[in-house]
C-alpha cells in the first residue's frame, strides 16, 4: 500500500519494509490515520543531519544555554507554529527535540526567514 502522495506511486511500498527509510517518511503516520494537512516529518537521514549540524555548532559556540527568558520566548513562538508537533514536542521542519533545540544558544528555527534566532 503506498501512501497518496508516495513519489513511488507504481512501485512496492518502501515503508512497510524499511519505514526508516521511507522517502515521505509518513508510512508508520499514514497506517495511523493520515492527515495530509499535517506537517511532514523529516526522514531518518533528515533527522540525523539536523541534529549533527545542531551538534557541531553548539559545541563551536562552547556549549553555551540559552538564558530562561529566551528559551521561554522561544517555546512561546514553537507552540504559535503549523509546524509545531505537540504530541512529540519537535520541531516537524528540522525534527529536533524543542527541549533541548531551544536551550541551546546557538540554535536557531530552520525557516527562511527563521522565526527566531541564535542568541
Ligand atoms: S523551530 Fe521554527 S519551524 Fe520549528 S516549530 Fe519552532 S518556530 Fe516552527
Amino acid at each position: 500500500m503506498n501512501c497518496p502522495t508516495c513519489p513511488r506511486a507504481g512501485l512496492p511500498c518502501l515503508g512497510e519494509r524499511l519505514p526508516h527509510l521511507c522517502t515521505k517518511a509518513n508510512y508508520r503516520e499514514y497506517l495511523q490515520g493520515y492527515d495530509p494537512g499535517s506537517p511532514p516529518t523529516p526522514t531518518f537521514l533528515g533527522m540525523a543531519t539536523s541534529l549533527a549540524r545542531a551538534a557541531v555548532a553548539h559545541v563551536g559556540d562552547g556549549m553555551r544555554i540559552a538564558p530562561e527568558a529566551v528559551q521561554e520566548a522561544r517555546r512561546a513562538v514553537c507552540e504559535a507554529c503549523p509546524l509545531w508537533n505537540a504530541a512529540k514536542d519537535r520541531c516537524s521542519r528540522c525534527s529536533c527535540n524543542l527541549k533541548i533545540k531551544l536551550s541551546w544558544a546557538s540554535s536557531a528555527c530552520p525557516l527562511d526567514p527563521p522565526k527566531w534566532t541564535a542568541v
